[in-house]
């Protein structure tokens, strides 16, 4: 009896052997997954052609993905677990997560398969449909960092016609205690937009990103033999991005120490002077795990905490606004919506990108300075890509799919979940008010008013009409003009309306006839 007892015991703690994947934005040591090193457990992590081939992506976004992925294996490795690693030019790896797994699972005989919550829909899909064809017991978990579970936001709006981000912000303030003072907002006040949002001063000089020099030349080449094809540019000697969790915190450390203090001030600001202003930089380094939005925001509460004279709380509450607010809210819209969503076109614009998004060369300079950074960097901050990429794509009536494919590829912090969410939604209008409740759309006016880059355009920034008024003032009025059957009834834009129909016909044609203009020669623009 007591051997049989033994036995028995021996059995449940034989664990099976386990194949447990990584994706590579999961790179989050603090999962609970890596809290013990179990023998029985291998992990597999893989540069695949799947990835990289979906949508051409920026250099320097692959280049990021798979340093940062190569490190957080070393790191895993160095504690204890045991890791498989798939590099690009393995002659075993077979370029797809479904393949890989199952050969692993058939060579090392593994009795269970694991794995993280995907965050991409394409991605779930795919190893949801792997593990249907199974016949070894299999578990999704958790990735444990976002605030909210994917439901979350259609729980909370049940019943509702429209979300609210405002309402959302305020009930994940509320959930979780993050700035409160018991269920009232701390300081009594839950928005500080009003405060936020100024233009840069004229001589103000704006401090310096914090960069890293990262050697990555071993890894670029390896993307160009390969034949993956990209688009941008980089500095292989001097890869800027954070590449490890040591990196991501130094570059969280320096945005609460720096940029933090006038975050919120000048977070609408254009400038040719800088490519990032107070910007944190922390997207790419979020979205694949190497930093959870609960420590980001600790951080930046803590640095606040600290020196109250230093940074005002108008500066915190905006940036927790964005992690907590839109951060969150955009996960929510996007797996309550998906997949009809990434087909969603309610202006039924059907457009091609202008040439000139894949290279910066316009005389438009708002333009110019926005895509032309994007190809050097693989960033642009938020109103850089709301208001002059995307403003323009808009106003020129370009097919989301299009916008979509060029948004996911040239950003480094672009995923699927927050890149559809953001471009078809917020940007393009093509939700038809899922996401904002109108589209976000300025003449130069907009444009002059929170930058310097009217002052040194080829075009004039006051002109409607001519070979050189500014042609996102013709389009903007042909905009609303084409679309008053779907936007006119529209409550916060009716105003707009009236506008136009105040004005003479002579005038409206003569700015029909130049937008149309510009439509036509929009790749000389
Ligand atoms: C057309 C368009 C496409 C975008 N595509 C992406 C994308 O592919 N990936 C991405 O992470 N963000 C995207 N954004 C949102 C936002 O522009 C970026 O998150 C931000 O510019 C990243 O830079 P940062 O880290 O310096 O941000 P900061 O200005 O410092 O903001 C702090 C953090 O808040 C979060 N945040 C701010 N605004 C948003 C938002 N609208 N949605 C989600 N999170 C937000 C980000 O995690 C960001 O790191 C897009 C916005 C637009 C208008
Ligand atoms: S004038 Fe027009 S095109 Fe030139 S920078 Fe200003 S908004 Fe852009």
């Amino acid at each position: 009896m007591i051997a049989v007892d033994l036995i028995i015991r021996r059995m449940a703690h034989n664990d099976p052997r386990t194949l447990r994947l990584i994706l590579g934005d999961q790179l989050s040591a603090e999962h609970s997954w890596f809290r013990e090193q179990k023998t029985e457990v291998t992990y597999v992590m893989m540069e695949i052609r799947s990835e990289t081939d979906y949508v051409a992506h920026h250099i320097q976004k692959v280049v990021g993905f798979f340093a940062a992925m190569r490190h957080f294996a070393a790191d895993l490795k160095k504690a204890g677990h045991k890791v498989h690693y798939l590099k690009l030019d393995d002659p075993e790896n077979q370029h797809s997560f479904e393949d890989n797994c199952r050969e692993l699972i058939a060579s090392l005989n593994i009795q269970r398969f694991e794995y993280q919550e995907p965050d991409e829909y394409r991605v779930d899909q795919h190893l949801k449909e792997f593990t249907r064809s199974l016949s070894i017991p299999f578990l999704m978990i958790g990735s444990q960092h976002f605030f909210t579970d994917r439901n979350e936001l259609a729980d909370l709006f049940r019943g509702k016609k429209t979300y609210l981000m405002e309402s959302f912000y305020r009930a994940m303030r509320k959930k979780h205690g993050v700035l409160m003072d018991g269920d009232q907002p701390l300081t009594g006040q839950w928005n500080y937009d009003h405060d936020n949002r100024k233009k840069l001063p004229k001589g103000h000089m704006v401090t310096a990103p914090l960069l890293f020099e990262n050697d990555v030349s071993e890894l670029a080449d390896l993307i160009q033999y390969s034949g993956i094809k990209t688009i941008g540019r980089i500095d292989p000697k001097r890869f800027i991005w954070p590449v490890n969790r040591e990196q991501s915190l130094r570059l969280l450390d320096y945005f609460v120490s720096e940029c933090l203090p006038l975050f919120g001030t000048y977070e609408d600001a254009m400038t040719t002077d800088s490519w990032s202003i107070y910007h944190s930089r922390l997207s790419f380094a979020m979205n694949i795990k190497m930093l959870s939005p609960t420590e980001v925001i600790a951080a930046a509460t803590r640095a606040w905490e600290k020196d109250l004279e230093k940074i005002s709380f108008n500066q915190l509450e905006g940036f927790v606004r964005q992690v907590l607010g839109w951060r969150e809210f955009m996960r929510g819209v996007y797996w309550t919506h998906m997949p009809e969503y990434n087909q969603l076109n309610f202006l039924e614009h059907s457009a091609a990108l202008p040439e000139w998004f894949w290279t910066g060369k316009t005389k438009m300079n708002c333009l110019k300075h926005a895509i032309g950074q994007s190809l050097d960097h693989a960033y642009a901050h938020h109103i850089q890509r709301l208001m002059v990429t995307g403003n323009f794509a808009l106003l020129a009536g370009v097919n989301p799919d299009e916008l979509d494919k060029w948004y996911l590829g040239i950003y480094i912090d672009a995923l699927d979940w927050v890149e559809i969410t953001n471009t078809r939604g917020m940007s393009q209008f093509a939700d038809g008010g899922i996401v904002g409740t109108k589209p976000y759309v300025s003449s130069a006016a907009y444009i002059d008013k929170m930058s310097d880059y009217c002052g040194s355009c080829y075009y004039k920034k006051s002109e409607k009409v001519g070979e050189r008024a500014c042609p996102f003032n013709s389009l903007y009025w042909n905009f609303y003009d084409r679309h008053a059957d779907k936007l006119k009834r529209n409550q916060r834009i009716g105003m707009m309306y009236k506008v136009w129909e105040r004005m003479s016909q002579q005038d409206r044609t003569a700015i029909l006839e130049q937008a149309e203009k510009n439509l036509e020669r929009i790749n000389e623009l």
